[in-house]
This record gives structure tokens, sequence and C-alpha cells, in this order.
């Protein structure tokens, strides 16, 4: 079913909608854990959000701490209880973002370089048959789920097939859709400030998830959740419900438990965020069922999760709660760190160099409990490496045989920034359309 009306009429209404209905009243800004790290500190909380919503209202340009709050929203959700208006803060800054970016964006090409990274990433790291999984689209059938990857966790395939294996055990029919080619819009609309090409992605991802007439899309990404569960929210009905794949596997709790058949015997923390805390309570749930796992601690950190779009908005808080993270594990004795999303694994996966314990996804923990063996985590070994003429030759034989050549010199030269996604902070020139242009004969 097509929506009713073009995405930048339904954005511009929520907007007006939140403008009008928000009283400037600054309860939000007084709870929100970015705002001492930046220019907004100082600034007193009416008047940091005032202009927010009057640039949403009437177009003001908003002053530099207005602006700063809403670059530097990581997501965290400490404002949506706390609004006395029971409007959600969180949305209103999404939409100032991308308003803002509609005028000037800092990360112009953000999905073409993204897309490109992805591809070298994932060809890294899976044998050609995993790649096609992944990045050929399935033939539309009737399927009753759908797995939803989104597009950057991608970049650490072996939790995603972790999950597929989780989904096999428990004889889930359902196809996966992901890759850039089934992006939610999120890049598009929010970070280009490309509004119609944003509305043209949206629609074509939830198209194909149609094309398989679902009963549920299980979704992994948390920006995808929060784009098109929270954000687009209303703008177009579909015939499926949209949710976590956490909450389909907590739903499934009994059956999951019985599936379990040995005991992983660690003492682990669990890395969980409060934008999205019910998908760190649903893998919380999910651990506590496994025989052996003793749970130390489980440590909450702000922003829907890590990288690109949430924690990496804030940097000096990320770095504050990171430390305090490691810390926690040290200090617990734990032996293993056990991650929550890509972004979050990416990140900590290389602090397993320190020796004392390993980093995990939560998934690696449930399909050891069912008996199989994770997904080899080559992009874990990639970062323990940290040596890039040693990656560079483990890496070429992959990228190979998934078809695509690229220079020794290249990789050893771009691939630090394409491991930290560094196009988000407007980074990758390499793969943008000038480096494109400047290739041709
Ligand atoms: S979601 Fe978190 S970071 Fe964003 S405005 Fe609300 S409290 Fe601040
Ligand atoms: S708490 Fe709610 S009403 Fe008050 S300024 Fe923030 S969004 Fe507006």
């Amino acid at each position: 079913m097509l929506p009713a009306r073009p995405l930048a009429d339904f954005l511009n209404a929520e907007a007006a909608q939140l403008a009008e209905a928000c009283t400037r009243c600054g309860k939000c800004v007084e709870v929100c854990p970015v705002v001492p790290f930046g220019p907004m500190a100082p600034v007193p909380p009416q008047d940091v959000v005032e202009p927010v919503a009057a640039f949403l209202a009437e177009g003001r340009p908003m002053s530099e701490a207005a602006g700063a709050w809403t670059a530097a929203c990581n997501g965290c959700g400490a404002c949506l209880p706390a609004c006395p208006e029971a409007i959600n803060p969180r949305k209103m800054l999404m939409l100032a973002a991308a308003k803002q970016s509609r005028i000037s964006s800092k990360t112009p090409e953000l999905f073409r370089r993204m897309s490109r990274s992805i591809k070298i990433m994932i060809a890294m790291q899976l044998v050609p048959q995993e790649f096609a999984k992944l990045f050929v689209p399935a033939r539309p059938r009737e399927a009753a789920m759908v797995f939803y990857l989104g597009c950057n966790a991608l970049r650490t395939p072996h939790l995603l097939f972790n999950t597929m294996f989780v989904l096999d055990a428990l004889d889930v029919d359902y196809e996966v859709v992901g890759g850039p080619s089934s992006c939610c819009g999120v890049i598009s609309t929010k970070w280009e400030g490309a509004v119609s090409t944003g509305q043209r992605v949206t629609n074509n991802t939830i198209s194909q998830f149609e094309g398989f007439n679902p009963e549920k899309v299980l979704n992994w990404c948390p920006t995808c959740q929060l784009h098109l569960g929270e954000t687009l929210d209303g703008y177009r009905k579909t015939s499926f419900s949209f949710d976590h794949v956490t909450a389909y596997l907590v739903s499934r709790f009994d059956d999951v438990k019985r599936l379990i058949v040995g005991p992983v015997a660690r003492r682990a923390v669990l890395h969980i965020h409060a934008g999205c805390i019910e998908v760190g309570h649903a893998v919380e749930r999910l651990l506590r069922a496994v025989p052996g796992l003793d749970l130390a601690d489980m440590v909450v950190e702000s922003g829907y999760t890590c990288g690109g779009s949430g924690c990496s908005r804030s940097p000096e808080l990320a770095a504050i709660e990171h430390a305090a993270l490691l810390d926690r594990v040290r200090e617990t004795g734990a032996d293993t760190l056990v991650t929550l999303y890509h972004g979050c694994h990416a990140i900590f996966a290389g602090a397993e160099g320190e020796g004392t314990f390993e980093v995990l996804n939560f998934t690696d923990i449930l399909v050891e409990a069912m008996g199989g063996i994770p997904h080899q985590d080559m992009l874990k070994r990639y970062r323990l490496l940290d040596d890039w003429e040693m990656i560079v030759t483990e890496a070429q034989p992959y990228l190979r045989a998934n078809g695509i050549e690229i220079d020794d010199d290249w990789l050893k030269r771009h691939g630090p920034d394409i491991l930290a996604s560094a196009e988000f902070k407007g980074g990758l020139d390499c793969l943008g359309v000038a480096a494109a242009r400047a290739q041709r004969p």
C-alpha cells in the first residue's frame, strides 16, 4: 500500500505538532546526559530548547546551543519521561536534525560511502555463499517472518549468522532482508537531508517486506527501530508487526529454553543501552536461562546504541561511559564482556587485546548454549591483529572470492577508516563521487 502523502509533508506535520505541544519548559534539557559536554552546558535549559521548537515551527535558524544539542543527541530517551506534556523530545530532535541536514548536510554522499564501505567489510569476512545470503535479495515468496538486518549490521556479520542459527533452531519460516539495497531510509532522510530519496528508499524496503506477506518483521538494527518505529510511526500502514528480534525470542522463551542443551561456564558483564532498554532486558532474560553463565553485572550505557548515530554523537560522554564499562569488567573479575548490537561489538571487540577477558556478542552465547558453534568473528580477528600488512594478507582471498579486486596499498591506506565507519564523520572521500570520477580513464 502506498502512503497517502509525501514523506516531507508527514515530517513537517509531525514537527509542527510537536513544536506546538512543546511549552519550552526545558525539563528535557535538564535531564539530558549530553548537555554537560557541549556549548549548551552554560545556557539555561529553556533557551536551549526554545530555538529547536522555533526552528521546527517557523524555520528560524537554531542558536549554537540548540544546534549543538540537536547534533549531540545520542537517543538515550531520558527526556521522554521528563516531559510534562508527554511529547517525545527525542523525536523532536530527530526531526530537527533531519530538517537541519536539508539546509546543510555535514555528511553528503553518506549513503554512497556507507554502501561501499559495508560491501568491502563483509567481503573481507565471509565466504561467497554467506556474502550472497546477506547481499543478494531473496526471491519473494510467502514467509511467516522477515529477519531484517538494516545496513550497518552487515559490518559484523557473525552476529547475524548466529541469530539465524537461533531462528533455524526454533524452526522459524523466515527470509532475510538487509544491506544497503534495503536501507530503512534514515541515511537519506536524517543525515543527507534528501527526503524524497529517503521516501523512495523507505517505501522500497517496506515493499520488500510486503513481498513476503509476513506476519512479523523481526528487526535487528536499533537505528531502523527508531527510524521506522518512532520517527516514521504513522507514516505508512503495514500488514505486519515490526519489532526487535529479541522480543520474538522472548515470546518463545520456553522453546528457547528447551533448545539450550549445555552449560556455558563464564562470568560475564552485559553491556546494554538505556535508549532501547527493552532489548537489553530481553537479552538479559535470555542469558539468565543459560546454565553456568554467571551474569556478574549489567552496565547500562546512555544512548540507544554504540556507533555513528548513537553514542558517537557525544564522544566525550561515550569515552567516559566506555571506560566505566571496561573498569566494571575488570573489577568484577569477569572473563567475558557481552555486547548487545553490532555497533557495540565493533567498538569493544578490540578490548579483548587486554588479555584478561573475551568480548562476545550475546548471540555467541546463545548459539554455544544451544550446542552450536558460533560463527567466526572475523571483525574481532582483524581488530586484534591491528596490523594492516597482516590484515590485508588475510582479507585478500576473501575479497577476491567475492569478486572484489582491491589494491593492497589502497586497502592498507583506507582500511582503518573503513573499519572505523569514518564516513559517519564526513570521511572516506575515497569512496565518494569525486574519487570515482578521478579513477575513470
Ligand atoms: S534522547 Fe537523550 S540525548 Fe537525546 S535529547 Fe533526549 S535525553 Fe538528550
Ligand atoms: S520537556 Fe517537553 S514540553 Fe518541556 S521543553 Fe522539553 S519537549 Fe518541550
